[in-house]
């Protein structure tokens, strides 16, 4: 069989980019090397109870945002709830609520830090939100490769995006000199915000990013089911289109035939395709392919060639109470041993949320940044010590914040590594999250969707605009035009 495209991966990158080349009349097989959809957004279940294995938010859905432009395109309608507070920040002993409103928001901004500048600050950070989001919805030939992508982009209607240029290469805390904040806490608090959206802190991450991620808990949705609902949508279109997924299918060799591709899989089965999507990591890529590929995608792996890893806890409790949210973001002052964070992001299931815990019961994700390098080259003894010491403090900080609200029971508790990661998604190193910003490799120096072979292309957070759904989503409906443009 012969196919137009075949998608390698199914995280969201890959089954937004195979829904929509099936919506264009075009023949796609997807090849999962998991048993399941979702990647880094995948779930698992546990009797009744059925967990997220990383992401747990939902943004970017409004009908001028990827997830809400892919949605509509598609005719699709995925259960979701809007959370306010987006997420409450657990800090100094106190609960700072990151409500959707910007003018209740900066009143709580102002409450905790302090009444000097708050407001011009937000103000101006949501406005260069609002504008980037013009800009990538405007202009598809991004990053630019050539002088096509380059005569798009120098189109005169853009010239009102030109003052994004400079926070692009400006770093958060050059950019935020000017309003002389004197709260330390205030810092600690953008560093650890920025850490969960541009993997990165104030002194490197962009001032253009870090202001979409420091907007993005303004609009949080909550996936009913699940972050891998939204996917199944995706995969079920796929499936009445009659183009295909097959599961435990890991690629393991991808070389360019004359004008077309040849897939081999670890079953010792072999496709091929006139295209190829690929939904893995730049640095999985380099290890598929041979010759000019595999230098192409070395390279990039050599010149981007750490990104962080997650240690993550799962469990079932009690919920004794209501909560605010379910979206926390909790600081501690220490360190949590092998981890590289003074935060956990915790997650809940929403209490009427049935197929994910039954009445009287939440299920929790608790997420924090570790590098990679705590968890290789280790015995086994050594890598359950370190587990369990990471895992005990987190729990202990849990613990803390949440003491009255929570029953004290963890049902079905299982904390993962980037061994886990690696495991199940195959992301290379266990590395998630995608390629940390930062304002010497920024946006516009991504590895790019569009690559120099011939209908090889790139979707996924490795690749331009990176991490996250909303951001690996946009990069399939970019490719998809890319595709279209060919047509
Ligand atoms: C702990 C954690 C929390 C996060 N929280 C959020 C959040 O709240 N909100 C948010 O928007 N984002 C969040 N993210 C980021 C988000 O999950 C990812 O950026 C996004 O899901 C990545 O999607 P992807 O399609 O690029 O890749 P992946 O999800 O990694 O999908 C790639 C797919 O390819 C498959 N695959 C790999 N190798 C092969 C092969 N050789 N052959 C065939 N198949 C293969 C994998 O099994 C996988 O299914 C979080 C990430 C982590 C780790």
């Amino acid at each position: 069989m012969y196919y137009d495209f075949i998608v390698i991966g199914s995280g969201y990158g890959g089954l937004s980019a195979a829904a929509l080349l099936v919506k264009n009349g075009f023949n796609v097989l997807v090849l999962e090397s998991h048993s399941k959809i979702g990647g880094c957004a995948s779930f698992y279940k546990r009797k009744d109870f059925l967990f997220d294995v990383g992401a747990t938010t939902l943004s970017g859905v409004r009908n001028d945002q990827p997830v809400g432009i892919l949605f509509n395109e598609l005719g699709l309608k995925p259960k979701l709830k809007k959370i306010d507070p987006g997420i409450v920040i657990g800090m100094n002993n106190k609960s700072i609520f990151r409500y959707s409103d910007q003018e209740r928001w900066i009143e709580e901004a102002e409450k905790h830090f302090g009444e000097k500048n708050q407001k011009t600050f937000w103000n101006e950070i949501h406005s260069i939100d609002n504008l980037a989001w013009q800009f990538v919805n405007k202009n598809y030939k991004l990053p630019i490769r050539n002088l096509n992508d380059f005569i798009a982009i120098s189109n005169p209607s853009n010239l009102k995006f030109i003052k994004l240029l400079r926070t692009l290469f400006s770093s958060v805390e050059k950019s935020i000199e000017k309003y002389k904040f004197s709260d330390n806490t205030f810092y600690k608090f953008l560093n650890e915000q920025l850490l969960i959206t541009t993997q990165s802190k104030i002194d490197e991450a962009p001032y253009l990013t870090a202001a979409m991620g420091l907007v993005y808990p303004a609009e949080t949705y909550y996936p009913y089911g699940g972050m891998y609902k939204p996917g199944e949508l995706l995969m079920n279109y796929i499936i009445q289109s009659k183009a295909e997924i097959k599961f435990k299918e890991k690629v393991i060799e991808l070389k360019q035939v004359n004008d077309f591709y040849e897939v081999k899989t670890m079953k010792g089965n072999s496709y091929k395709a006139k295209g190829i999507i690929s939904n893995i990591p730049i640095w999985n890529m380099a290890k598929i392919t041979e010759g000019n590929i595999q230098n192409y995608f070395s390279k990039y792996s050599e010149k981007f060639n750490s990104a962080w890893g997650a240690f993550t806890i799962n469990f079932a409790v009690e919920a004794k109470d209501d909560l605010p949210s379910v979206y926390f973001q909790i600081h501690t002052e220490k360190e949590i041993p092998y981890c590289n964070s003074k935060s956990i992001f915790v997650s809940f299931s929403e209490k009427d949320d049935f197929e994910k815990a039954p009445l009287g019961f939440r299920t929790v994700t608790i997420s924090t940044h570790t590098d990679v390098n705590n968890w290789y080259g280790l015995t086994k003894d050594e890598y359950e010590k370190r587990k369990e010491l990471a895992a005990s403090s987190i729990l202990n900080i849990f613990d803390n914040y949440f003491a009255e609200k929570l029953g004290n029971e963890k049902l079905f508790l299982l904390s993962g590594t980037p061994n886990t990661f690696e495991f199940y998604t195959q992301r290379e190193k266990g590395f998630v999250g995608g390629i940390p910003h930062s304002i010497k490799r920024n946006l516009m120096f991504m590895p790019p969707n569009v690559t120099p072979f011939e209908n090889l292309y790139m979707v996924g957070d490795t690749v331009f605009p990176g991490q996250g759904t909303p951001a690996v989503i946009l990069g399939a409906l970019n490719v998809s035009k890319r595709i279209m443009d060919k047509k």
